[in-house]
């Protein structure tokens, strides 16, 4: 089996005559220390899982297989696909998917927890496979990537670096991105022209960072970085309160351009242009609720603190909220939060305030924590004060909505639509991604829903 390229060097695996895909950048690994190298680099021993990306002729996989207790291979490629799949047939540990890694469903693998993905990524669509990965929410806890050496320094790049840029920023403030080593164009079989690099991802801790509108801080730096030469104020939409007010808070010149910005007055840049000046307060554990017995009648007000620290009866409301396809919509819950921080949960949630009713509470939460504005939701299950609820009388609502979704960062980390039978498979899998309360909603709504059937 030979490539026509001659190039091969002696370690290569014997293969049936295969020319390689420029357009599925197929330059393949030939350095079995460099291969094992990489491997290594994901900590494969004994992981649940380890998903490999565009596994070509196995120079790195080889040196995965049998280390994880599961290895997925996803490949796009038509002849060696098939290839990998009756290479590894009667393995249960190796699993090898034939598909394109920029379109795979990745809402499906939370279920399998945090994953470590590992790949010599195609040059052709690397950038794509980056995004459709790393993009939040993301189930990968660690990705080990090589791609081109220019793409790295860009993802790995601070102000002072010459590659940093747009794509730097936006990578980095949801990643740590190291860089690990670079690697020589000779080590590939057929050649490319440039160096290659291997990175690591891992998330960042959101806590590092103050809050700030993603949304918002991407379109800001995509405008700034647009002409890279211009000041940042020819470029910038008006600043709240003028652009010297900006400049003063960020303690930079006024014709400061987007490349003099590190990556925390980029935030700023984006607070400042929300209008939030406070530091991020989390939850006031002054609030007041109303406390209720134990048939749900209101007995007294008490504060947020003092309800949860005596583990006193109160009201809460969830809401799922369905667009057309039937997905629903699950967020993330900030790191702010005072109960089940960055636990996944229903579309919103929150207590009742002291006098508020449910569904009015339904319609408030629904337009503060995720900016969906709806006239009125729709009951589906009442479900009693317990351990499984954390001592509130939960009343669980629907909505309907297809437009955008805007999440209040205090509020949320991050948030997505799911389809409900992978949401069923994540929660029997993992509840312990789940806040509580909404493990018990999701049990009601599942048992409504087979009762209707
Ligand atoms: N891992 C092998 C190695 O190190 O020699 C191959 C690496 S080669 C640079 C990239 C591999 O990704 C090829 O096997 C190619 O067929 C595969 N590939 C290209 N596009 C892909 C995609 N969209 N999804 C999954 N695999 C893809």
């Amino acid at each position: 089996m030979r490539y026509r390229d001659q190039r091969r060097s002696e370690s290569a695996p014997p293969r049936p005559h295969f020319t390689p895909r420029k357009s599925m950048g197929q330059n393949f690994l030939q350095d079995e220390e460099i291969a094992r190298w990489i491997g290594d680099q994901v900590q494969p021993d004994g992981a649940d899982l380890v998903v490999e990306i565009g596994p070509g002729m196995g120079a790195l996989t080889k040196h995965l297989v049998g280390r994880p207790k599961k290895l997925i291979l996803i490949e796009k490629d038509s002849q060696l696909a098939p290839e990998l799949q009756s290479q590894f047939e009667g393995r249960s540990d190796v699993e090898v998917i034939h598909n394109d890694a920029t379109r795979i469903n990745l809402r499906s693998w939370f279920k399998h927890g945090p994953l470590r993905i590992v790949g010599n990524l195609p040059y052709s669509v690397g950038s794509e496979i980056l995004k459709h990965w790393l993009t939040p929410p993301s189930p990968v806890g660690c990705a080990v990537f090589m791609l081109q050496k220019e793409v790295c320094d860009r993802l790995a790049a601070t102000s002072e670096d010459d590659a940093y840029g747009a794509l730097s920023l936006l990578v980095q403030k949801d990643w740590n991105v190291e860089m690990l080593r670079v690697v020589p164009p000779e080590v590939f079989v057929p050649k490319p022209r440039v160096d290659s690099a291997i990175i690591r991802l891992t998330p960042r801790d959101p806590a590092s960072l103050p809050v700030f509108d993603h949304v918002l801080f991407d379109r800001l730096v995509r405008m700034g970085f647009s002409q890279r030469r211009k000041q940042l104020k020819n470029l910038l939409p008006e600043a709240p309160g003028g652009w010297e007010s900006l400049i003063e808070t960020l303690g930079v010149t006024a014709m400061v351009r987007a490349e003099g910005l590190s990556l925390t007055q980029w935030i700023q840049i984006a607070r400042h242009y929300e209008q939030r000046h406070e530091a991020d307060a989390g939850q006031k554990a002054s609030e007041m609720f109303d406390v209720v017995n134990e048939r749900n009648e209101v007995v007294e007000q008490r504060t947020r603190g003092e309800v949860h620290q005596r583990g006193l009866l109160h009201r809460a409301v969830h809401i799922f909220v369905i667009n057309k396809r039937g997905f629903i919509y699950l967020q993330q819950r900030s790191h702010l939060k005072d109960v089940s921080p960055l636990k996944w949960d229903s579309s919103a949630a929150g207590h009742l305030d002291a006098g508020e009713g449910y569904a009015s509470a339904a319609v408030r939460e629904l337009g503060e924590e995720v900016g969906i504005h709806v006239e009125a939701t729709e009951l589906v299950a009442e479900i009693p004060a317990g351990d499984n609820t954390d001592h509130e009388f939960v009343e669980l609502h629907i909505a309907r909505h297809d437009g955008p979704v805007h999440c209040l960062p205090e509020e949320v980390a991050t948030g997505d639509w799911f389809k409900p039978e992978d949401i069923s498979t994540w929660v029997d899998a993992r509840p312990q991604d789940f806040a509580k309360g909404f493990v018990t909603c999701w049990k009601a709504w599942k048992e409504k829903s087979t009762r209707e059937l």
